[in-house]
């Protein structure tokens, strides 16, 4: 089996080592000999909607924000597309706030998301730093916690049939009032916590892969592999304070 993934615009949103999740994905998959093509989008290159199973968009500071902002609204309708086709997207922090329908900084223009998720972002007075554990619904197995970092002064709100990713055990997630952390809807995955986060979520890495392999082979289970090192690392950072 093959994937193709688009990494969205690296060279701008890429803060806290969230390249990793990159990293953690393409592993996951090539131990289980399935072919992986990575793609890095960066600006002005059109996105083929036909083309990729998974898409990733990191995090990034107000600045960086403002560039790809204008760049994914030119990609809106083939990002649009690629959501209503199952295309599987993961998308961290500043990306994620991109995602729904604006982010309003305190200062300078409200910048315009593509509204694949029904959410919205305002700047808050308090900049969010530390461990974040997340109690999650989605049918990851037998382990239900996601665990990760945030480092986010933006409070994200979600609306109609946008979903969270979970409720927050430690920590604030999308607005330090609600216990909602992420957001996801159809195969679109939002979420403030860095770390970066698959590598130490195994099961929610996995999840990912198999719902973007569906895309063209139907219902797949994965081999299982030696998750050790990653149920240590997932442990030792749920038991962290905030
Ligand atoms: N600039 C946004 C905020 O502070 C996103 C930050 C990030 O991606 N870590 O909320």
């Amino acid at each position: 089996m093959q994937l193709n993934i688009a990494h969205l615009y690296p060279d701008l949103l890429n803060i806290y080592g969230d390249r990793g999740n990159i990293t953690a994905f393409i592993k996951r998959c090539r131990w289980r000999n399935i072919g992986v093509n990575v793609h890095e989008i960066n600006t002005g290159e059109v996105i083929n909607p036909e083309f990729y199973d998974f898409y990733f968009i990191g995090g990034g500071q107000d600045q960086q924000q403002i560039a790809v902002s204008h760049e994914l609204r030119a990609q809106k309708p083939f990002l649009r597309e690629a959501m209503d086709n199952n295309a599987v997207f993961l998308a961290i922090c500043g990306g994620y706030q991109l995602l729904g329908h604006y982010y309003r900084p305190h200062k300078g223009e409200e910048l315009k998301g593509i509204s694949l998720l029904d959410a919205y972002t305002v700047a808050g007075n308090t900049r969010y730093i530390g461990n974040v554990t997340v109690g999650t619904a989605l049918p990851l197995g037998k382990e239900k916690t996601l665990t990760g970092f945030e480092n986010h002064s933006g409070l994200t709100y979600l609306e109609g049939n946008t979903r969270p990713l979970g409720v927050v055990i430690t920590g604030n997630g999308n607005n330090g009032g609600d216990k909602t952390e992420g957001a996801h809807e159809k195969n679109v995955f939002g979420t403030y916590l860095h770390g970066s986060l698959l590598p130490k979520n195994p099961h929610f890495t996995d999840y990912l892969i198999r719902l973007s392999l569906e895309r063209n082979y139907g219902q797949v289970s994965l081999e299982e592999i030696n998750d050790e090192l990653e149920w240590a690392a997932h442990k030792k950072a749920v038991k962290r304070k905030y």
